[in-house]
This record gives structure tokens, sequence and C-alpha cells, in this order.
């Protein structure tokens, strides 16, 4: 017959290891949350821009974005630099 004070222990424990793990899946949760679905495809502006990295000379071309001026993607951890389209 184990003690009062030992079975008051092991219940606290496992009242804390609830929370604990309760508080753990919210966590997940929150790092899981959906990103925010893209807009139809009709109101999708078609572009034309061309971007280079600064950093490594990685080159990409922006064909489809939510608005006429999106801002610069990063690359490297920097902005990357719009190129003037030498064609069309
Ligand atoms: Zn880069």
């Amino acid at each position: 017959m184990p003690a009062l004070s030992t079975i008051i222990w092991v219940l606290a424990g496992v009242a804390i290891g609830y929370v604990l793990w309760k508080s753990g899946i919210g966590l997940l949760r929150s790092f899981n949350t959906p990103m925010p679905s893209p807009p139809p495809v009709g109101e999708l502006r078609k572009v034309n821009v061309r971007y280079r990295c600064s950093v490594c000379g990685l080159e990409i071309k922006l064909t489809l974005a939510p608005d006429e001026d999106p801002p610069p993607p990063r690359h490297c951890l920097e902005d990357m630099d719009i190129v003037a389209p030498l064609y069309d």
C-alpha cells in the first residue's frame, strides 16, 4: 500500500504531463496552420519580370503575380534585383 503522498505526486506528474502534451499538440497545430490558398487563376496578373540574385547570380522569370508590381522575391537572404527585359 503506497503512501498517500506518493499517490498525490504520481497524480501531479500525470497532470503536468497531460498539460505539456496538450500544449505540445497546440504548438504543432500552430506550425501546421495551412497557407492561405492562392486566388483563382483569373484574378492573377500576367507579368513578365526577371529577377537576378545579386549574391549568387541566380535569375528567375516571374510570369504570374497577385498584382502588377509584386515585391521582389528573396534569395540568399537578399531581395533579388529586377533585370530590365532585353527583349519583348
Ligand atoms: Zn542567391
